[in-house]
């Protein structure tokens, strides 16, 4: 065998296990399918402006010492996710705290926002969420509800919120301080100049091969390497035998204007059902550009078909049991699966990492 270990994927999962892979000294394959590594990170310049290429990544993380190792690979600014949400014309904070209920009932005290709230969660009278909707009511009532959760969610995921995992909204944190920051870690960031550096440092070391299919190249490839880290999608790897998953794509539309600021943030979410994009992402903020052009992406969500990007799991009952089958398969067959798309699961990037770290550590 030429390689320790061939890695199926140079996104973030499959980085960081090589890189520590080859820390210890092991001989590694990576192949992509895509001419360019990062997976889903990738970023890219465009006009002297870092653009997320497959939608905004925003680091987040409350693990020190996946901080310190993120850290160990570029220089991270002191961005703060505080995105904006537009309801029929009206602009909200988010997430929902202080300045979205001022904005939303007039009022200006925690104590105020906290009536109202408690008011409408007790005219929800749900006592044990058991979807979405009901998770949402139980948590911040009817009014945010409905201007801030119900479209938007709808509109991502395709579904009814009656149809979709509690878990999902509880990303969101609710909050009775006047403070907009999205997340509630301990550290956040991006990194100046992108993610692809990142993955490059990682990347060095190993084989990298770009435009590489493992599923159309398998016979070969599995000759290569004593064993297979594999981070692409479970159903693809078993010819979908025992059926297919359910991803939610993303179509992006880019342009680049000729303004120097087009929005005044980051991320702008829209949350009514009348605009057929969820966010728009104007790239230069993430690093406090003053460029004499911007970049801006347009987020339009959709179900996955062959031919598009798999950007998100849809954790339902039914998907997470049928990735549960194809897990084991995997185990059975002696791969090991591993990332986003593998694991089917809704992970932030330092949760990726972090799984990348533990693998490492216990098999090297
Ligand atoms: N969400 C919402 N309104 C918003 C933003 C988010 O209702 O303005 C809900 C929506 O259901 C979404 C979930 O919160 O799927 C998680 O949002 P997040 O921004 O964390 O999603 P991501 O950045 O991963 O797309």
């Amino acid at each position: 065998m030429k390689y320790d270990y061939l890695i199926v994927g140079a996104g973030l999962f499959g980085s960081v296990f090589a890189h520590e892979a080859v820390k210890k000294g092991k001989k590694c394959l990576v192949i992509e399918k895509r001419p360019h590594i990062g997976g889903n990170v990738y970023t890219e310049n465009t006009v002297g402006v870092t653009v997320h290429r497959y939608g905004a990544h925003i680091f987040h993380t409350s693990n020190k010492a996946v901080w310190d190792y993120v850290n160990g690979f570029a220089v991270f600014n002191n961005f703060i996710n505080s995105p904006v949400a537009v309801y029929r014309g009206e602009v909200y904070n988010l997430p929902f705290n202080m300045n979205t209920f001022a904005k939303m009932w007039g009022i200006s005290s925690p104590a105020q926002a906290k009536e109202i709230i408690g008011r409408q969660v007790r005219e929800a009278g749900v006592s044990n969420p058991k979807n979405l909707e009901e998770q949402a009511l139980s948590m911040v009532g009817a009014d945010i509800y409905h201007n801030l959760i119900k479209e938007y969610t709808e509109k991502q995921w395709g579904r009814d919120c009656k149809d979709l995992p509690a878990f999902i909204i509880k990303r969101l944190p609710l909050r009775f301080t006047y403070n907009n920051n999205y997340f509630s870690d301990a550290y956040q960031g991006i990194p100046v100049g992108g993610y692809t550096q990142i993955i490059e440092k990682l990347l060095a070391g190993c084989d990298v091969k770009l435009n590489c299919d493992f599923i159309e190249n398998r016979t070969e490839l599995e000759k290569l390497a004593d064993k297979i880290v594999y981070t692409g999608a479970a159903d693809r790897l078993f010819g979908y035998a025992c059926g297919k998953l359910e991803y939610r794509t993303l179509r992006f539309e880019t342009e680049v204007l000729d303004v120097e600021n087009f929005q005044g943030n980051a991320v702008v979410n829209y949350t009514s059902h009348e605009v057929p994009f969820t966010r728009i992402i104007e790239h230069k903020h993430f690093e406090f550009g003053s460029q004499p052009k911007t970049v801006i992406t347009r987020e339009y969500p959709d179900e996955w078909r062959d031919g598009c990007e798999p950007f998100y799991p849809v954790n339902d009952e039914k998907n997470n049991a049928l990735a549960a089958v194809y897990a084991e398969k995997a185990v059975k067959a002696g791969y090991i699966l591993g990332g986003r798309l593998a694991d089917y699961k809704y992970y932030d990037m330092d949760k990726v990492i972090l799984n990348a770290l533990e693998l490492a550590a216990r098999l090297l």
